[in-house]
């Protein structure tokens, strides 16, 4: 299942699990699918009142622990039928090192820490794209690529209520555009390029290492 994993450990949400992330999740995480009104609602700001409440840290604690049994490298709360502007990432070294030079490069992916967003607000930077896989844990079995902004800049309250700001770019900044897009109702399927919706299986079998470019041009010829 390592391989499987290579493609799409971190993509968005995480796209699919490994067999023990399988085992886990149903019992676990609570996670809601696509056809859920929940995921195609805005979600409400949270309230200043709760900022720096223990009920506040003690959810962001409880979105850390279902994205990590998932597994996960982000999570909205949508996600788990609530509708409020939280969402958590992290991405972890095991996962990253699953992968080879090449796909870490193309990637951009790096390791951080569990990070929680309360209201944030996310915004490019410069004009620079990136192009690739996206899955998502309400969305289970199916990769597409989707087209983001290279670098982004998110504000919001930590988990505390503390004011926070992070510049990033590649993976991390792919992960925050994904799961704000959860806090307005919006899935990646909705951003993908048309035609490169994959079964997550045939994606792993058929694509997992090669150039984006490659398999753009297997799956989604121009037409003539
Ligand atoms: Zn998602």
């Amino acid at each position: 299942m390592r391989a499987l994993a290579q493609l799409d450990a971190g993509v968005g949400d995480g796209a699919t699990r490994d067999a023990s992330g399988d085992a886990v999740t149903d019992a676990a995480a609570p996670i809601v699918r696509t056809g859920d009104p929940v995921l195609r609602r805005r979600a409400a700001e949270v309230p200043a009142a709760r900022l720096g409440s223990p009920e506040l840290a003690a959810l962001a604690t409880e979105m850390i622990a279902i994205m990590r049994a998932a597994p996960g490298v982000g999570l909205a709360a949508p996600q788990i039928g609530r509708s409020e502007r939280i969402f958590v990432l992290e991405d972890r070294p095991e996962a990253i090192g699953r992968l080879s030079e090449t796909e870490r490069a193309e990637r951009a992916r790096v390791a951080f820490a569990p990070r929680v967003f309360v209201n944030p607000v996310v915004t490019p930077v410069g004009t620079e794209t990136a192009t690739f896989f996206e899955g998502c844990l309400s969305v289970p079995g199916y990769v597409g690529l989707v087209t983001r902004a290279l670098e982004v800049e998110v504000t919001g309250k930590d988990e505390h209520g503390a004011p926070q700001t992070w510049r990033v770019r590649g993976w991390p900044a792919r992960i925050l555009q994904h799961e704000l897009d959860h806090l307005d109702g919006t899935l990646y399927v909705d951003r993908m390029l048309p035609r490169t919706l994959l079964h997550a299986d045939e994606a792993r079998a058929r694509y997992a290492g090669k150039p984006i470019a490659d398999v753009l041009s297997a799956i989604a010829p121009p037409r003539p």
